[in-house]
């Protein structure tokens, strides 16, 4: 199931998520198990659940979807009444 946020929605993150990519070079900056190396998204490195800035450029970084689905599913599984 994809949580949809309304972040996500509207042409300031489509605008971010470039820069995002050109600033890290389209490389994924997480290196997970099973990176695939090539960053088509962004992740935010302070989860918008923990309290991350959504639209702050020291929280976002280039992530493959590998990396960027193996991290939220991470997040979400682990139960935590800090949410
Ligand atoms: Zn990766």
């Amino acid at each position: 199931m994809k949580r949809t946020n309304k972040i996500y929605v509207g042409s300031t993150w489509k605008r971010l998520r470039k820069v995002i990519l050109e600033r890290d070079a389209y490389r994924c900056a997480i290196g997970m198990e099973g990176c695939t190396g090539a960053a088509t998204q962004v992740d935010h490195i302070i989860p918008l659940a923990f309290g991350g800035q959504p639209y702050a450029l020291e929280n976002l970084r280039a992530a493959c979807s590998n990396c960027n689905s193996s991290r939220s599913n991470k997040l979400r599984r682990k139960p935590s009444r800090a949410w």
